[in-house]
């Protein structure tokens, strides 16, 4: 069954077409990594299935339906932003935090599950901004799943964060995917984690240059190599600009 289906998604910033024609679908419980250089348009393209862009044209639909038509589809999506970084005296604690993501009927006893779930129980009473990076990520996986989530969108996730922390989070992921039947959609730049965690991957640089299956992808070197080098082009260019 298809849960999302992108369809001709066009984005016009003053200046920069950061999406061109973007067409594809992911399928239920589907982990999906998308790959492309920094500026490639994935922050753009999560922030036009969240509904906080709606200056795109072309069409996408969750469940079935338009999402220009209804919001309902947001209470199945939970979305772990990019840097989600807390200044050291933010005054809430991480269980408040992870409260903060509940809903309406939920309750607390799934508040406890989520912070298990995540590795992050025993720290549930200290303040946010006293947690590292990848603890802190993991806060916002958990404040994600507490509202029982279908679709899972993470942007990035694991910038800046030890390779320990990394492990830890990738193991989450994959137990998310595969035991609770989340469906994933995972913006990475990491190949070598998209190829062991992904079954499907979405190569991104504003056109979508591939989607499909992950072996498929990962066994074209051809693919493979056309995708490093224009990222590195791009990464260089990004460099010397700044
Ligand atoms: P990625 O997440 O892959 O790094 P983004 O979606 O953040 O890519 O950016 C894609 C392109 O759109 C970049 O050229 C970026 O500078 C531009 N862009 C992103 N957001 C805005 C914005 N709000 N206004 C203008 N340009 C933007
Ligand atoms: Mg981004």
């Amino acid at each position: 069954m298809k849960v999302v289906e992108i369809k001709n998604l066009t984005v016009e910033y003053p200046g920069v077409r950061a999406l061109d024609n973007v067409s594809f679908s992911i399928e239920q419980n589907d982990f999906l990594g998308i790959i492309g250089p920094n500026g490639a348009g994935k922050s753009t393209l999560f922030s036009c299935m969240l509904g906080l862009n709606t200056q795109y044209s072309g069409s996408i639909h969750f469940f079935g339906e338009d999402i220009r038509v209804t919001k309902k589809y947001l209470g199945d999506v939970g979305y772990v932003p990019q840097k989600p970084v807390f200044e050291k005296n933010f005054p809430a604690t991480v269980r408040e935090v992870v409260r903060m993501g509940l809903r309406r009927n939920g309750n607390e006893k799934r508040v406890d599950e989520v912070l298990q779930d995540v590795w992050i129980h025993e720290l549930s009473h200290k303040r946010i901004g006293e947690l590292s990076v990848g603890q802190q990520q993991r806060v916002f996986i958990a404040k994600a799943l507490v509202g029982d989530p279908k679709i899972l969108i993470l942007d990035e996730p694991v910038t800046g964060i030890d390779a320990q922390s990394t492990e830890l989070f990738y193991g989450i992921l994959c137990e998310l995917n595969k035991k609770q039947n989340i469906t994933i959609i995972w913006a990475s730049h990491d190949l070598d984690a998209v190829n062991k965690l992904a079954n499907k991957v979405a190569c991104l640089d504003r056109t979508l240059f591939f989607h499909g299956v992950s072996d498929e992808f990962f066994s074209n070197e051809e693919l493979v190599k056309k995708y490093s080098e224009s990222s590195m082009q791009k990464h260089m260019h990004n460099h010397v600009e700044s």
